[in-house]
């Protein structure tokens, strides 16, 4: 396992990089947010330790950076005891997990180990489906540079699609992803919403991103229509 530690501080940069190989991880040091990018970009990292508190770009921009540039190893986002917000912005940012300062040593090891069983899959914070963007951390959708005003089922059912872009995705499946048990119990709901969905994510750009699979469901295209 080879690990980037990402911190300013030279102490507790070299503490962290000397536990990691004490347990066995290669671990390099990165002192800024661009050594970090390009270190990162260069080497297929196992995961990274991402301190918030860093000069010029904090954490959050460094792990925005990080995954803009299509690096997906897992990453930890260091932070303050009481920085509630800091955290909230570090996950939504792209990071897999915290660990608040001060920490034990022991924690931070468990939480590599279940962040690095997860592997480097992408795992984007927008997501992207051609012209269609949709950030499920602020709820909102995009056709282009268009923003999209979408019900809370229509945002749930577009996220599912977006997920599984490519995919035929039966009545079933959509249910079971954008409803939970309480949903109105009528059988063409789903046709219903997906025809909702249509009026606003394509009819007004001209696209038919929403595929009917006659005797299967929907499928969302690949390219989103364009
Ligand atoms: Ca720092």
């Amino acid at each position: 396992m080879r690990a980037l530690v990402v911190e300013d501080e030279a102490k507790m940069a070299a503490l962290i990089r000397r536990g990691l190989v004490e347990e066995g991880y290669a671990a390099d040091v990165a002192r800024t947010g661009d050594d970090a990018l390009w270190m990162a970009r260069a080497t297929p990292y196992d995961v990274i330790v991402l301190d918030l508190m860093l000069p010029g770009r904090d954490g959050v921009e460094v792990c925005r950076d990080l995954r803009d540039g299509g690096v997906w190893a897992p990453i930890l986002m260091l932070t303050a005891r009481d920085g509630v917000e800091d955290r909230v912005a570090g996950l939504d940012s792209g990071a897999d997990d915290y660990l608040t300062k001060p920490f034990s040593f022991a924690e931070l090891l468990a939480r590599l180990r279940a962040l690095t069983r997860r592997g480097a899959a992408e795992r984007p914070a927008v997501l992207e489906v051609g012209s269609l963007r949709l950030d499920p951390s602020t709820r909102q959708a995009w056709r282009g540079e268009t923003e999209i005003e979408l019900s809370t089922k229509e945002f749930s059912l577009l996220e599912t699609f977006m997920r599984r872009s490519g995919q035929v995705l039966s009545r079933v499946d959509l249910l079971e992803h954008a409803w939970d048990y309480g949903y109105e119990n009528r059988s063409n709901v789903v046709d219903v919403y997906v025809r909702y969905l249509r009026e606003k994510v394509d009819r007004p750009f001209g696209r038919n991103s929403i595929e009917t699979v006659r005797g299967a469901g929907y499928r969302l295209r690949r390219d989103g229509g364009d």
